[in-house]
């Protein structure tokens, strides 16, 4: 690994089950490598107590609150209330996550419209940036996040769209959240994105549990592994290893204003 410090994880699930008795060994090797924050978005309304309290335990934690579109047929009307009051309770950092998934036709995708113009409505009123999930949506959220004006920024997390959606986003404001997906030989497509991309528009993220990284045997993703995001990312670009260190640090606390 590079000997780097300050790496935030811009998006993982460490509250998550999966990762349960293992909180302690992860945050402690997290430090030992240089990953001293992570941002752990909401997904669904049971979730978010058990989120917030987990949150509370470390300074380095950070606490977004949202409902995700994976969960659209559990969302009931008064979670946005609930939303609302945990915002000014809790202080969350971000809205998020919050998106469109058109992956898998049983979601509802008008639903999911709806509940996301909500949440941007939402975000805007207390002035806070959102952590935005798309699979196979990058055209219709783009269209969401221009017809509503939203303009509080965020960060698309692991993006996989064209460079024309990944530049509408930038011009949104938008930094792009890259992850697990980049560290396969055979991601081309990403890696050339990360090659062309400003390095001003990259944050790191390991989306843990989930998205699991190649050298990964047991397939559970967790933020201590960060660096090999990181070492993907200096292997497609010119820029020195401790200026892209810092750089997705800085992009990562400008767009969640840490
Ligand atoms: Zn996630």
């Amino acid at each position: 690994m590079n000997g780097l410090t300050g790496l935030i994880d811009s998006h993982c699930h460490l509250d998550h089950p999966r990762l349960d008795k293992l909180h302690e060994t992860i945050w402690r090797n997290c430090l030992g490598l240089g990953v001293t924050q992570l941002v752990m978005p909401g997904t669904h309304r049971a979730q978010w107590p058990r989120l917030v309290a987990f949150c509370d335990q470390q300074p380095g934690w950070h606490l977004a609150l949202g409902l995700h579109p994976y969960f659209i047929d559990q969302h009931q009307p008064d979670d946005l209330q609930v939303l609302e009051r945990l915002i000014r309770q809790k202080r969350p950092i971000a809205i998020g996550e919050i998106g469109l998934d058109y992956s898998l036709p049983s979601l509802n995708s008008c639903l999911q419209q709806q509940l996301l113009v909500q949440q941007l409505i939402i975000a805007r009123s207390y002035r806070l940036p959102v952590i935005l999930h798309a699979r196979r949506s990058h055209d219709a959220l783009l269209q969401i996040l221009r017809r509503t004006g939203f303009g509080e920024g965020g960060i698309v997390h692991a993006f996989n769209g064209s460079f024309q959606q990944a530049e509408a986003y930038l011009a949104l404001g938008f930094k792009l959240g890259f992850g697990g997906a980049l560290t396969y030989s055979r991601a081309h497509r990403l890696q050339r994105l990360v090659r062309s991309l400003p390095l001003t528009a990259l944050v790191l993220e390991t989306d843990a549990p989930d998205m699991p990284m190649a050298h990964q045997q047991d397939r559970l993703n967790r933020p201590d592994h960060l660096p090999y995001v990181l070492d993907c990312i200096i292997k497609q670009r010119s820029e020195s290893p401790i200026d892209i260190a810092r750089q997705t640090q800085i992009n990562t606390v400008k767009a969640l204003r840490i």
